[in-house]
């Protein structure tokens, strides 16, 4: 088999996500044979740098060898069994273990199988939380320039007008306040105080703020002050609005920190986690909450009470074992750690990218790295030419508009940083 043939068989019969198919009259479509640490290697033998983790999922590198046994010791066992009425011991370790390592106070695990199934589980929870105390709140308030997900939930409490606008006409109710529009304090007050005034008026319709804590993934890689949550946990407080973390993408060290909840002290009332739960193997999400949320539910049977929310797949026995070895590897191998080295070689190689004329901004929270360019349209399609030249150089970077970013798997080299940034930047140097 070579690329050609599999990309011919392929778009006879496939529609991918994300994309205008006829892009791929002209754009490549690479079929991918085989992959091992950072890599991605094709039918024809070429290899790419996963500069991406695979859409922020890969932590620990492709067909890790550690994280594969588990799998496979797994699948001899149990693959999957029916969440409701049946349990096992793989989703119970994995839930004992979540519950540890989380901010303090979440205390109950709740399953779903992608980050926008997490992302519905945790709006209708929250809403369901305040119904059980005989409140109505139906609006859900989010920050400008975010994104939680696809599904019409997720999409209603997202910002990104791309993926949004089309479906306008059957979105729910969400007004969105202002994040820090950079990473100053005084950008920090400034929204903390419209995000107030928004409940001063209106705090008996909200019942939760859902954000995606101290970086904005798909908004570009917007980044904001920690200083930010913490106000937020405060106002959300004082009004008695949920405090929805969705740390989807910068969950399980992305940020410096395990969690970014973490690097602000705050305890959400809902943690949203998924990508790389399982070290980026297996679709599986989780939404950790209160007991005291988990409280408003539990009562003698009354079907109005209790969450009557589920999937086929929900704590799927293989996403388990893989999500268990995910996280011995991070006790194992003193993962936080080591990436601060690594976070610290990055940091030092992208302060070159400041001599670069379309350069407008460099930004960096932990192991995220991203730079926005500047004077160009967006009929340019410039993320589209660096996106191609970091194919013909073996290194997949796929810009968001005019940010080209780095989210590799934890396990990348130093040289191999080099190949990476080196890569980005000969890109970005070409557009001149
Ligand atoms: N929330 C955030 C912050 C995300 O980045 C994403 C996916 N990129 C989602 C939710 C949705 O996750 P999924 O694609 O698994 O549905």
């Amino acid at each position: 088999m070579t690329n050609l043939e599999l990309k011919n068989r392929d778009l006879d019969v496939l529609w991918h996500p994300c994309t205008q198919m006829k892009d791929h009259e002209t754009l490549p479509l690479i079929p991918i044979k085989k992959a091992y640490g950072v890599y991605l290697e094709d039918f024809d033998g070429k290899c790419y740098i996963d500069a991406i983790s695979s859409w922020w999922v890969n932590l620990f590198g492709h067909t890790n060898s550690y994280i594969n046994n588990k799998i496979k010791e797994q699948l001899d066992t149990l693959e999957h069994v029916i969440l409701a009425g049946f349990t096992h011991e793989q989703v119970i370790k994995l839930s004992e273990r979540l519950i540890v390592l989380a901010p303090n106070g979440l205390k109950k695990c709740f399953y779903a199988d992608n980050g926008s199934s997490g992302v519905e589980v945790a709006l209708k929870m929250s809403f369901h939380a305040h119904k059980n105390s005989s409140k109505e709140r139906k609006l859900f308030v989010s920050l400008t320039n975010s994104y939680h997900g696809e599904t019409i939930g997720a999409l209603s409490v997202g910002d990104v007008k791309l993926y949004k606008d089309t479906y306008e006409p059957l979105l729910i109710q969400s007004i969105q306040t202002p994040v820090p529009k950079d990473m100053s304090l005084e950008a920090t007050m400034e929204a903390a105080n419209e995000f107030e005034k928004l409940c001063k008026s209106r705090a008996d319709e909200i019942s939760a703020i859902i954000l995606e804590p101290l970086v904005q993934g798909a908004g570009s890689m917007h980044m904001y002050h920690k200083e930010f949550l913490v106000l937020v946990r405060e106002i959300c407080n004082r009004y008695g609005i949920h405090l929805i973390a969705d740390e989807v993408m910068v969950g399980f060290g992305r940020t410096g920190e395990l969690f970014a909840c973490q690097s602000a002290n705050i305890t959400p009332d809902f943690l949203v986690l998924s990508k790389g739960l399982t070290g980026g193997y297996l679709p599986l999400s989780v939404v950790l909450t209160t007991n005291e949320i988990y409280a408003q539910f539990y009562c003698d049977y009354n079907e109005h009470k209790a969450f009557l929310h589920s999937h086929s797949y929900t704590g799927n026995a293989l996403a388990c074992a893989a999500a268990n070895a995910t996280l011995d590897l991070f006790e194992r191998d003193d993962v936080i750690e080591k990436n601060r080295v690594t976070a610290r070689y990055m940091s030092d190689k992208l302060s070159k990218f400041k001599e670069l004329k379309n350069i407008a901004s460099i930004r960096q929270t932990g192991m995220i790295c991203a730079i926005e360019l500047k004077g160009y349209k967006a009929e340019d399609r410039i993320g589209l030419k660096v996106y191609q030249y970091g194919l013909d150089n073996g290194v997949l970077l796929r810009p968001l508009g005019h940010v080209v970013y780095f989210m590799p798997p934890y396990i990348i080299t130093l040289d191999e940083c080099d190949k990476m940034i080196d890569t980005a930047y000969d890109a970005i140097k070409s557009l001149l």
